[in-house]
């Protein structure tokens, strides 16, 4: 029996630019349902974990499509709510090979997500929680994705918390920082790229010792460990036990949109899977054998998300995944 996990925030409609390299010169925008954590929900209810998200969206036509496409994929949206008085929030973004580039937002519900949106039922049996960086930028949102973290280190849920910095959503960069160091010392783990690690530890260090500065130390909250994605060239753990390395497969990657949020909702469902409960101290636990196993999964789930265009459709099945992994076992 695997345990539930639930992802909190964002869920939005991304309008995929093509025709053109940039937003200005697009010659159309494609809809894909996106929203990092509502991706994160897909990965990992498709990687075979029993997953809730947490959300709004408006009471429009967007809203019922992204309503229909997290049930569509097995996710329970029981907790998505339909607000009334606000638009679907919408993302422009130029689709690339390695990530994405231009986003231009225009906020709607997403922004509203309420405190009272998070009942005690959602954290009872939690195995673990997700959220991001998005939804610390309105002031609402970043009161209950806050409020989540909270709740779910309570219940003893692993917390995990996905920087994603989005920088026209934030004023400036030292506000996106002084919010950011604020959920990373709820999270038991943070998952970041090599921008957002520099941001959060400032440039020189390598990546593992900046993430090492991340980690709690005697005396300062911090995470029981950080992840952090590479791109093509894979991701690096590094915890109490010291650091991880798994160099990522070679695929043809069409775009990376949503490359992290899977890796996320893989990491989840895993957790979910083999470990359950726990939280921060089994986290801390794991063997450099049991984590090596954990990103060879997570690489490979993102990089077959890599192949197909848009986030939520592009998320491996578990089967997916295990058939890449015997195909390059020796990898
Ligand atoms: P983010 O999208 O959050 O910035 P990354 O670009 O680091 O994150 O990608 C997340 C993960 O997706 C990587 O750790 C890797 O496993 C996979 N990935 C991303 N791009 C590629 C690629 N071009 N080829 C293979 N795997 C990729």
């Amino acid at each position: 029996m695997s345990g539930r996990v639930a992802l909190v925030g964002e869920i939005l409609v991304d309008l995929l630019g093509e025709g053109g390299q940039s937003l200005e010169a697009a010659a159309l925008f494609r809809p894909s349902p996106g929203g990092a954590p509502a991706n994160a929900a897909v990965a990992a209810a498709r990687a075979g974990a029993t997953a809730a998200f947490v959300g709004r969206v408006g009471d429009d036509a967007f809203g019922r499509l992204l309503r229909a496409t997290l049930e569509g994929a097995g996710v329970d949206a029981r907790l998505l709510r339909a607000d009334p008085a606000l638009f679907t929030t919408l993302a422009f973004v130029m689709p690339a090979a390695r990530g994405a580039h231009g986003f231009q937002f225009m906020r709607g519900a997403d922004a509203a997500l309420s405190p009272s949106d998070l009942p005690p039922e959602l954290f009872a049996g939690l195995a673990a929680l997700g959220c991001g960086g998005v939804s610390l930028s309105a002031p609402e949102a970043r009161r209950s994705t806050l409020a989540a973290l909270r709740g779910a280190r309570a219940t003893g849920a692993l917390t995990v918390f996905d920087v994603n910095w989005r920088p026209p959503l934030w004023p400036s960069r030292s506000e996106a920082l002084e919010a950011f160091r604020e959920a990373v010392t709820l999270a038991d783990l943070v998952k970041c790229n090599e921008a957002e690690l520099e941001l959060l530890c400032g440039s020189g260090a390598g990546a593992e010792e900046a993430a090492r500065g991340l980690l709690q130390a005697e005396g300062r909250p911090g995470p029981a460990a950080v992840v952090v994605t590479l791109g093509d060239q894979g991701a690096l753990w590094v915890g109490p036990t010291g650091g991880v390395r798994h160099r990522g497969f070679a695929v043809d990657a069409v775009d990376a949109i949503g490359a992290g949020d899977c890796f996320t909702g893989t990491l989840l469902a895993w957790w979910a899977r083999h470990v359950r409960a726990g939280g921060r101290e089994e986290l801390r636990r794991l063997p450099a054998e049991r984590i090596a196993t954990l990103l060879r999964r997570c690489n490979a789930a993102a990089a077959l998300s890599t192949l197909l265009p848009g986030a939520m459709g592009a998320m491996p099945t578990a089967e997916r995944v295990d058939a890449f992994l015997e195909a390059v076992r020796t990898e």
